[in-house]
């Protein structure tokens, strides 16, 4: 069946109102950006749709669904769109199902859960961990996919060695016919009673059980031979159930990819979490061991057994991950703890015992401990963008990325991959599930070159001929047939067996409006390429998305972080099209800190706001640099808060500064919700003159305080507590002059103005050794200067100068002078650790943990969601309350749970936005702050 476009392009604006007449305004987009955000998946094609509907219904659903076949418009399901085979794109409507994302039921006595298809699988988990369960099939991608791909895909990941694929794990789907009817895919009894109901009311069901009957020899014929199958329809699931005297119609849509009909839940069977678990990593010399080394470790029941060859391990970088440089493979394994009802330690020796036979390159490297064992999954889970930085032009292309062989020849393939590659001279990087035989094949290529673009076609052809002939393989595993392998499904099944796939289709969808093009097509796999898109740095693995806490909110691809990506960076952009999402984001700065490619898309968005300075702003920052007046203008404002800021007149002040204040975003106002921070009478440079250098004077000690505006201005205590604690290790801090460290003034387009503000500070910050701050913005803000100046006569010194910034939880942990502390207190305050953005940009994390947890008189407890932006992010507060206010209630849900008394972060917007979002919950701290505390208490002993 070849994909039939219907769409004439007059048409496509009336998509798009008759949806809103039927829907509602605000589930139908069809502006540029929004179309061009949803253009792209997580694959290697471009098809730019016309319309797209957010669903929050299954009404919702049907509706679109009926419109979509009434009009003949094609209609592409989409969750989170991580698919890697182009599934989740196309040229009619996209109904995405991201805001059907609820746990509606959940039975802990018999382990089973009723799910929307929006949920992000590490969501569901976490909802799960909490009564001790979780969904076994784990793909990579779990912390962005979302199940509705999941369940389309049968995807499977890791631990399907022993949990299964999804398609093991599934009891009943509810799906949205082509006809707009809704059938509840379970399984069905053949003598039940509801079973011939069900044929009754369904042709389609009717003509697939006819089909089966009539074919029973021949499914049974193809049935793929390997552990793993996603090519296809599951005919041979639903043939086995038939002869048990059952219809499993669960197998036939687990899998389906859209084409068949559309979820709004799914039953979903969930598994008991491991109590314990193992991670080993081992680096073989030789490539030929591990393939004998693969059935004995077998022998131990992992959960997961991953493999890794050479040429991956020299594209992730073998130093940066402590991988030896002799390692011809290494292979990943974990065990679980009740999967083999023994002492994990006796099996980490049997393990080794194991390896002993073996030229290993190393000892294996075993760990217990969940953050170590996150650390040696990290590099493996984030593999296929990673080898986004390897070069920039020489991509990896998903092309040939999901075969899979008997368990036990995966050496001989990959050695056959390697020859074949080095063949044709294009890197590779070979991984997969090796206890599956499932390898993920990834080439680096310049698909814009002429001899690259038919070194993929050439490799495609042979590499999936030779897995079917030689191996007696599965061109397909677990990442689905999408556009990229439906041209070769039939060759994989024979023409018979696909000739019944094709009447499956037309059964169930008899105008292939169901996301046409994919698994059941003719089309060639190279249409739609996106060679724009794989000349550019981004994998459009989406993994920013999973934190961005706009998307967060909005759940749709327009608002999102890969979404802004595709938007900035595309051909057609320009300021006035894209206005709208350019302005949303809040450069929290989680996108860069997550994205394995190396991308910065806060960065893209700040030079685009840069082309446009917001007028309003530049007054505003204009009027600050000029500091006396400024800071008269704020004293005076002090001296009457405890007028102006009385919640009537806060009321008032709203409705009076609004017009002003618009000019800064349409949505920003002075919410009189807005925890105000007390402005300080005396500013903190007035209340520490001993710290201020003289005019022309040099350094007078080797530590600068950077103190930034907020612990300048407001009366909360956080400057004094930075200064308080270097004290208290021997440090008496100069106070050197200084200007805004430039976040704000960069927000709002101004760069010019944030340039010069960073010289002043580039040169009264020079002389000194280390340069201390207390605020995450300002300690990011500097270390990110050479950026700033990239390219500039100042880039050295700002180099120097980011060497130097140290955030003050840095400095007392890597301080000689241990202060003393009052002894354990018989009653101790549950303090959570909120980790502001961008601290975490700045790479410190860790610190300001390990402190608080050694301060006496604190229980310290890790808190869910700990390192999500809670959406202060500078004045985003101002700029948008409403969304601001929608993003701190994940963060007030997490506190809540944490049952911590005091919420401690070190951030002055991040104070601001919890103060005014937990509403009273919580007490908020500055890191800085119960230091001070700590030490402070030992004085009074
Ligand atoms: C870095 C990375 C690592 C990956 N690792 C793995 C891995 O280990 N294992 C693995 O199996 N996959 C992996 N994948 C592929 C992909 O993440 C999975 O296939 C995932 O399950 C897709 O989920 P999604 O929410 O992104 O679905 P999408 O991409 O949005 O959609 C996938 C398919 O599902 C259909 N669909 C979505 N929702 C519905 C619905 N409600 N009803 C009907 N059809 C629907 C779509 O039409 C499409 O055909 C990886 C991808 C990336 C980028
Ligand atoms: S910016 Fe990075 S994390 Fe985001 S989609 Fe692109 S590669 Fe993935
Ligand atoms: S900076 Fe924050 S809000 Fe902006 S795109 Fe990145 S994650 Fe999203």
């Amino acid at each position: 069946m070849t994909a039939p476009t219907l769409i004439l392009p007059e048409r496509s604006h009336a998509i798009a109102s008759d949806l809103r007449a039927a829907l509602g305004v605000d589930k139908v987009k069809d502006d540029y950006s929004t179309l061009t955000a949803y253009a792209v998946d997580a694959s290697i094609y471009r098809m730019t749709p016309r319309a797209i509907v957010l669903v929050e219904s299954e009404e919702d659903i049907a509706t679109t669904v009926r419109y979509a076949m009434h009009r003949g418009i094609p209609l592409t399901p989409r969750a989170a769109g991580t698919n890697l085979t182009g599934s989740a794109i196309g040229s009619g409507i996209i109904l995405d199902v991201s805001r059907l994302n609820r746990v509606l039921e959940l039975n802990r006595e018999e382990s089973w859960a009723r799910v929307q298809p929006g949920i992000v699988l590490a969501e569901l988990n976490k909802q799960l961990g909490r009564h001790g369960l979780m969904f076994g099939p784990d793909p990579s991608s779990g912390d962005m996919c979302k199940l509705g791909g999941m369940l389309a895909n049968n995807s499977s990941g890791p631990h399907t060695l022993r949990y299964g694929a999804v398609k093991d794990n599934v009891e009943a789907l509810r799906v949205c016919l082509q006809s707009g009817e809704w059938l509840v895919a379970k399984v069905y009894g053949l003598d039940d009673p509801s079973c011939a109901d069900l044929l009754n009311a369904h042709k389609p069901l009717r003509d697939l059980q006819l089909l089966l009957q009539e074919n029973a020899i021949l499914i049974r014929q193809k049935r793929p031979t390997v552990s793993k199958n996603s090519c296809g329809y599951n005919l041979f699931g639903l043939a086995d159930g038939l002869k048990q005297g059952r219809f499993d119609l669960p197998k036939l849509f687990v899998g389906s990819e859209g084409t068949l009909g559309l979820f709004s839940e799914a039953t979903i069977r969930l598994v008991e979490k491991p109590r314990a678990t193992l991670t080993a990593l081992i680096h073989f010399h030789r490539l030929e061991d591990v393939g004998d080394a693969v059935p004995k470790l077998l022998e131990l029941s992992p959960s997961a057994l991953e493999v890794m060859d050479a040429n991956t391990l020299n594209l992730i970088g073998r130093a940066k991950h402590g991988i030896p440089a002799d390692a011809a493979a290494t292979l990943l394994m974990e065990l679980d703890a009740d999967s083999v009802g023994l002492d994990l330690r006796a099996q980490a020796e049997r393990m080794t015992e194991m390896c002993r036979r073996y030229r290993l390159a190393s000892d294996p490297v075993i760990a217990f401990d969940p953050e170590q064992r996150e650390q040696l999954w990290k590099a493996r889970k984030a593999l296929y963008p990673t080898l986004y930085r390897f070069h920039p032009r020489k991509k990896p292309i998903n092309f040939v990325d999901d075969v899979v062989v008997p368990a036990e020849r995966i050496s001989e393939l990959i050695r056959y991959l390697e020859e074949f590659f080095t063949g044709q001279r294009v890197p590779v990087a070979i991984f997969g599930h090796i206890g599956n035989g499932n390898a993920h094949i990834i080439p680096l290529l310049d698909v814009n070159d002429e001899h690259d673009f038919q070194k993929m076609v050439q490799g495609y052809h042979e590499i999936h001929q030779t897995v079917l002939g030689r191996f007696g393989g599965s061109i397909c595993g677990e990442h689905g047939d999408g556009r990229v392998r439906a041209e070769y499904v039939k060759t994989m099944f024979g023409p018979e067996l696909y000739d019944l796939f094709v009447r499956v289709k037309q059964s169930f969808d008899p105008s292939g409006m169901l996301n046409p093009g994919i698994k059941i097509s003719d089309r060639p796999f190279t249409d739609h390429i996106d060679y724009v898109r794989l000349s550019k740095s981004c994998a459009t693995c989406a993994k920013c998305n999973a934190v961005c806490p706009v998307y967060d909110v909005f759940q749709s691809e327009d608002m999102s972080s890969r979404g802004w990506f595709e938007i900035v960076t595309d051909k057609n952009y320009s300021y006035l099209n894209s206005k709208r999402v350019v302005e949303a984001c809040l450069n929290c700065k989680s996108c860069r800190t997550a994205c394995p490619a190396g991308v910065d898309v806060s960065q893209l968005i700040l030079d685009r706001r840069a082309e446009h300075p917001n007028k309003m702003a530049g007054l505003i920052f204009r009027f600050h640099a000029q500091s006396a007046r400024f800071e008269r203008f704020l004293k005076l404002l002090a001296r009457y808060q405890s007028i102006w800021d009385r919640p009537i007149i806060r009321r008032l002040l709203d409705r009076v500064t609004r017009p002003f204040i618009r000019g800064l975003a349409e949505t920003a106002r002075l919410s009189p919700q807005l925890v105000m921070p007390r402005l300080a009478l005396r500013h903190l440079r007035d209340r520490y003159p001993e710290l201020i250098p003289q005019t022309g004077q040099s350094a007078r000690s080797p530590v600068a305080y950077f103190h930034g505006c907020a612990a300048n201005y407001f009366d909360d205590g956080v400057g004094d507590a930075v200064i308080s604690v270097l004290r208290k290790h021997g440090v008496e801090p100069d106070l050197p002059m200084q200007r805004c460290s430039g976040t704000p003034i960069e927000t709002y387009g101004h760069r010019a103005l944030a340039k010069e503000g960073a010289r002043v500070n580039l040169a009264s910050m020079a002389g000194y050794d280390k340069v201390v701050t207390g605020c995450a913005s300002c300690t990011l803000m500097l270390k990110d200067y050479p950026t700033l100046f990239a390219g500039e006569p100042e880039q050295m010194a700002a180099q120097v100068l980011a060497k130097r910034v140290t955030h003050i939880s840095e400095f007392v942990a890597q301080s000689p002078v241990k202060p003393p502390m009052a002894s354990q207190q018989p009653t101790k305050c549950k303090v959570a650790y909120h980790s502001s953005c961008h601290l975490r940009a700045a790479g410190v994390t860790k610190e300001p943990r390990a402190i608080l947890a050694g301060l006496p008189g604190i229980e310290y407890v890790e808190m869910p969601d700990a390192d999500r932006c809670a959406g202060g992010a500078g004045t985003y507060l101002v700029k948008d309350f409403e969304t601001s206010q929608r993003i701190v209630e994940r963060k007030r849900q997490a506190v809540e749970q944490s049952g911590a008394e005091v919420v401690a972060t070190s951030c002055p917007a991040c104070m601001i936005q919890l103060r005014t979002g937990l509403r009273g919950a919580a007490e908020v701290k500055h890191v800085a702050q119960l230091i001070q505390e700590a030490y402070e208490a030992a004085d009074r002993v």
